[in-house]
């Protein structure tokens, strides 16, 4: 058999979209990511950079569109801007990266020439004490540096990612709006989700919704709905007189789940098919066993959208029941 895509899970919803963790090593521990001492897996259980190469060009032959490069820190990996230039070179409509920003001040410019279109990059505040008791270990400066970087090297689209947590930031999120609209960034607010135990806070007693931060959003800025759909945990909404978007990322709703277009591929080459199950495939095993032969990889894949779950269960109060960490999943 000579697997061809699309990739149509049993539900009748198209895969075009696929997320890489290329690391889970970090060179911030954010309190809701990480614990403060963390071991990192030992090298041989991750993909290599090839590897990795191989198994987005297998989803690419099957029809993926949209690629984004996540972790961990993705710039932290040695050769990841030589990956990414490889990938910049494949057919795709869209090659994305989330990052904490810290590196952009040196990376900026080789992403754009790479052909990496769009970035999210991490900011939960703009005090420079706080994002360093939210990030244990950050400078604020750093990352401030990155976005100018990142603003001259001429992406399409820049985005910050908040993760909004009651009694650490939930003050600021009128704050983090106007520096996006002054700078002509999008922004999303980012609901924290249960995936490992964290020790710093109780999540239940942190949680600060969505529909709390619009409310705070509305005493000053008209959000006029907007039609961007993601296929996503996102909701879009315009800044009135202004070119900003704010999106609201809940994945305690789970109203999304029916216009899923994504699977994820963890840095030990797992292929997640969902960020809340834990139903998945060795990828790493089939490109270890069979390497160079893309048909094998191509059946795994194939094969693999007959167990994309139908939807997530988070639930606040109760233990979380994914104990991975997002770093190792690529958030
Ligand atoms: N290191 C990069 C960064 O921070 O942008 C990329 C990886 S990080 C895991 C991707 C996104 O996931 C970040 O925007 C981060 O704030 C978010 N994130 C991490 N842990 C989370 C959690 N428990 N709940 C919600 N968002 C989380
Ligand atoms: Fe690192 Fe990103 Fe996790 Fe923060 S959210 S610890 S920057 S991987």
């Amino acid at each position: 058999m000579n697997p061809s895509g699309p990739l149509i899970d049993r539900f009748g919803r198209k895969v075009s979209y696929l997320r890489i963790s290329i690391t889970d090593r970090c060179d911030l521990r954010c309190l809701y990511c990480m614990e403060e001492e963390m071991t990192f897996l030992p090298r041989a259980q991750i993909l290599t950079l090839e590897e990795i190469y191989w198994i987005a060009k297998a989803f690419v032959d099957l029809g993926v569109e949209k690629i984004r490069i996540t972790g961990g820190e993705p710039l932290v990996r040695r050769g990841a801007l030589d990956l990414i230039e490889q990938l910049g070179r494949l057919p795709l409509k869209e090659l994305v990266m989330t990052t904490n920003g810290t590196r952009l001040a040196e990376c900026a410019d080789r992403l754009a020439t790479a052909g990496v279109s769009r970035l999210n990059i991490s900011l939960d505040s703009l005090k420079p004490a706080r994002f360093r008791e939210m990030t244990r270990v950050g400078r604020l400066e750093r990352v401030l540096e990155g976005l100018e970087a990142a603003r001259r090297a001429g992406f399409e689209c820049i985005k910050l990612n908040a993760v909004i947590l009651k009694g650490f930031n939930h003050d600021e999120v009128i704050d983090l709006a106007r520096f996006a609209v002054d700078r002509q960034l999008d922004i999303s607010f980012i609901e924290e989700m249960p995936l490992g135990l964290v020790a710093s806070h109780n999540r239940s007693h942190a949680y600060y919704s969505s529909d709390q931060v619009k409310q705070d959003l509305e005493k000053v800025f008209t959000l006029l709905p907007s039609p961007v759909r993601t296929g996503g945990p996102s909701r879009y909404f315009t800044v009135a007189g202004t070119g900003t978007k704010v999106g609201f990322i809940s994945p305690h709703s789970h109203n999304f789940c029916a216009d899923c277009n994504r699977v994820r591929l963890t840095v030990e080459g797992r292929l997640l098919l969902c960020l809340g199950n834990e139903h998945s495939v060795d990828l790493k095993q089939v490109i270890r066993r069979y390497p160079g032969d893309g048909n094998k990889l191509r059946q795994a894949i194939v094969a693999a959208m007959a167990i994309k779950p139908e939807r997530h269960y988070f639930d606040l109060q109760e233990k979380p029941v994914i104990l991975r960490h997002m770093n190792a999943t690529g958030g």
